[in-house]
Parts: structure tokens; sequence; C-alpha cells
């Protein structure tokens, strides 16, 4: 049964929006605040529904930790507050798509359909060339464990995440060394050399991590040879 997690805390929005949830068959978990929602995910919900304004940890910190957490649960944001679906959508917190509220259910429950459709494809299985365990803090590359240093598991993790999008040099400073960028990513340079080393790539034609000059790097999500 898909499950998904709808994190609201206004009773007049979540209890009808349960129901019709409930109606389309999947199994609604209904979290009143923030913090109830970050404990409901450990349960890995299918889908995340995200109201912004919650109690004890709004959904912005809510959205950012399930990334953080490495987790690739879609995240439907529910905000009233227009203004702010830049930063949540982009690259801040992670989430995948956004409703305004009031919002009509007919257009919600599409949009839940579509970020499960999506879901359900990227998740090939066999063939992977890489797999990460976020909670065990592992790496497994063509089923072998991986060595890394803690940076480096933490870089590998956020490229992998995006895998098939660039991810800005700007960002990765950011999530994995959590600085402000100034200019220089001389570390970030090293530690993706070594990680395409113990991924056996070759530097000048690297087939896993690819350089997008001026921009950042890139996962490549298939292993075209
Ligand atoms: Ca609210």
């Amino acid at each position: 049964m898909t499950r998904v997690l709808l994190a609201e805390d206004d009773p007049t929005i979540s209890e009808p929006l349960a129901r019709a949830l409930r109606r389309e068959g999947y199994d609604v978990d209904v979290c009143p605040d923030g913090r109830v929602a970050l404990e409901a995910v450990e349960e890995n919900p299918d889908l995340v529904l995200l109201d912004l304004g919650l109690p004890y940890v709004d959904g912005l910190e809510v959205c950012r930790r399930i990334r953080n957490d490495g987790r690739s649960v879609p995240v439907l944001i529910l905000t009233a507050r227009a203004d702010e679906v830049d930063t949540v959508v982009g690259l801040d917190a992670g989430a995948d798509d956004y409703v305004t509220k009031p919002f009509r259910l007919a257009e919600l429950l599409a949009r839940v359909r579509a970020l499960l459709r999506r879901k359900s494809g990227d998740t090939g299985g066999d063939g992977e060339i890489i797999r990460i365990d976020p909670e065990a803090r592992r790496a497994y590359f063509h089923d072998d464990e991986l060595q890394l240093t803690a940076k480096e598991f933490d870089l590998l993790r956020v490229l992998v995440r995006e895998q098939g999008k660039v991810v800005p040099r700007e960002q990765l400073m950011r999530e994995i060394w959590e600085t402000a960028w100034f200019g220089s990513t001389k570390t970030l340079d090293m530690h993706i050399s070594v990680l395409r080393r113990k991924l056996g790539d070759d530097a000048t034609s690297p087939r896993y991590i690819t350089t997008v000059r001026g921009v950042g790097f890139r996962f490549e999500s298939s292993d075209q040879g």
C-alpha cells in the first residue's frame, strides 16, 4: 500500500484531505507538527505532503532534514505563502513540487499521482551503479562497499541524490562544508578527485562524476561506457 505522510496542523485542511487521500487508496499518516513529522519520516513513507507553517519545526526545516538525511522521498509542499515557493522548491530545501492554498483537491491529487509515478519510475533496482545507505553511512559501487571518509561520503551522497543533474559548487560547499562560498573550492576539487579515484574514474574523461565547467559536477545516472 502506498503510504502518504501528511504534515498539516490545521484540521480543517488535514481532515478532508486525509479522507480524500484514503478514498484514493493511500494509507495516510497525519502529523500535526514538524516534530511528529520528522519521526514519521523514519518509517519511510512513499510521499510527504508538507505544510510550511508547522509548530515546533517548520515545514522548510523538515524538508531540509529529510534531504540532509539522504532521503529521496518525494516532497510536495502545501503553502499559503506563494512568495516562499522558490526557496522551497529550489536548491535550498529540496522539495519536488508545491501547491498553494487554497488548492483544488483534484489538482492536488493529480500532483500526488505524478510524483508517485516519477518515484516508481526511477527506482530501477537492478543494474544500479551505486547505492547509498544514509542510515548506515555506507556506499556501494557495483555492490562493493566503498571506503570513504565522512566528507567523501557526504559529497557522494549529494551527487547521487541529484544524479543526472548538475550540482553547483556553491551548493556542495554549503551542504557539505557548511560554509558560505567565497570563490575557492580547492577542498571540493580535492575530494572530487579522490572520489573519482575510488570509483576508478579517469580524471581526464570521467564516466561517473563529470565536471560541468563553470558550474559544478554531475553524477551520471546511466552507465554509458
Ligand atoms: Ca499550518
